[in-house]
């Protein structure tokens, strides 16, 4: 199950959406078959993954899906396929790659900014973004005031990913891999507003102009 706002917003981008099953074993010819990936929202990730603590707030870990994600992300870093992780997603290539999540973020920061509803809802918050990242020529603004909805967050950074954005309260809301030609990871939810958002939008349309980089690169062999 995918929401549509993922699948229309690589659309209005010009790009063609694709949706992959999480098999692992079928990772690396997946990738051959597509020019950009994106690692999308959704449920928890099992916290033996990155040696965490099986918290009692960690819900609907599905260990297929984790496996064929840490796959997906690990072959496309190596191989330099544009990536774009939202929110799990963003969790996930950190945790692919090396690095720890936060299980639960009431334990570890204070209350002063609201990053999931109550009930389990979508909210709007700040996050500043660092001048200088890809991730702020692509969006082109400082401060921006996307959709959150997360109770997990990057805890320890996965080794070579850099941090570029973070919520008033310190969480860190977007990393991004200087060594790869396209790799980026946002906490928060472009999809959910970009259809009337256009900061948002130009995430997917970057990633987009990306991919059709490496289509390029592969019609000329
Ligand atoms: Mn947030």
């Amino acid at each position: 199950m995918l929401s549509s706002h993922f699948i229309d917003a690589i659309h209005r981008a010009g790009g063609i959406p694709v949706v992959l099953p999480p098999y692992e074993n079928d990772a690396g010819d997946q990738l051959e078959r597509i020019d950009g990936l994106i690692i999308s929202g959704g449920s928890d990730i099992d916290p033996s993954h990155y040696g965490g603590e099986q918290h009692p707030e960690v819900y609907e870990v599905d260990r297929v899906r984790d496996a064929g994600e840490i796959a997906l992300v690990r072959l496309a870093a190596e191989r330099g396929l544009p990536t774009l992780g939202i929110c799990r997603g963003a969790q996930m290539i950190n945790v692919a790659l090396g690095g720890s999540l936060i299980e639960h973020l009431p334990d570890a920061v204070d209350n002063s900014i609201q990053h999931r509803a109550d009930p389990p809802g979508a909210v709007l918050h700040a996050v500043h973004i660092d001048a200088g990242s890809r991730l702020a020529e692509i969006v082109g603004n400082e401060v921006i005031a996307p959709a959150s909805w997360h109770h997990q967050a990057i805890r320890t950074l996965a080794p070579g990913l850099v941090i570029t954005a973070r919520a008033p309260d310190g969480v860190i809301e977007a990393v991004e891999l200087p060594s790869h030609p396209w790799l980026i990871a946002v906490q928060w939810h472009p999809e959910m507003t970009a259809v009337h958002d256009p900061v948002q939008q130009l995430l997917f349309n970057s990633l987009v102009q990306g991919a059709q980089l490496t289509l390029e690169k592969r019609r000329a062999g």
